[in-house]
């Protein structure tokens, strides 16, 4: 009987030193794929550090997600030097983002500039040099209420000519 791969319990270093490896163009160690091993779609090579993750897990990892290297070091692959994202949205806005703008990720600093002194997502993305999407990921990802328009009389007045005319509420 053939043994079943189990990612929790495969020697990922002893595997490494019988089986090919190269160093990918991006700069990550990449390895043959262990036989049993369901990420056959990358000429059989597989990134060192997602069979960590998948060991640390104890599952496999589902090809949308992302495994972060906390110390920016591709070659680090120490299990408590991975973080797992669930896809590359996630990742690149709560890391790659965050180191690049850090303010973006300073709770207090973005709870004050939008909702304390309530200047709009673009106008803060202008000042860090960001995207307007990314100060509106960071707003949702802190956890920071989102600020609803206040609805005037006047608004109020068109809403109700709209759904007279067959037009939908807005949001
Ligand atoms: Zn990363």
């Amino acid at each position: 009987m053939e043994n079943e791969y189990d990612p929790k319990y495969f020697d990922i270093e002893k595997w490494a030193m019988t089986h090919p490896t190269s160093i990918t163009s991006d700069g990550y160690i990449r390895i043959k794929i262990p036989d049993g091993h369901p990420n056959l779609n990358k000429g059989r090579y597989i990134h060192y550090h997602r069979l960590v993750m998948e060991k640390k897990l104890g599952r496999f990892l589902n090809p949308k997600e992302i495994v972060h290297h906390i110390d920016e070091n591709k070659l680090n692959n120490e299990d408590f030097n991975l973080e797992l994202f669930q896809n590359s949205r996630e990742h690149h806005n709560l890391r790659h983002g965050a180191i690049k703008y850090p303010k973006l990720w300073d709770r207090q600093w973005l709870g004050g500039e939008y909702t304390v002194k309530g200047r709009a997502t673009q106008d803060i993305a202008d000042e860090l040099g960001c995207n307007r999407v990314n100060v509106r990921y960071a707003i949702l990802k802190l956890g920071i209420p989102l600020r609803r328009y206040t609805v005037t009389a006047e608004v109020m007045k068109h809403v109700k000519i709209a759904a007279k005319l067959g037009g939908r509420k807005p949001k």
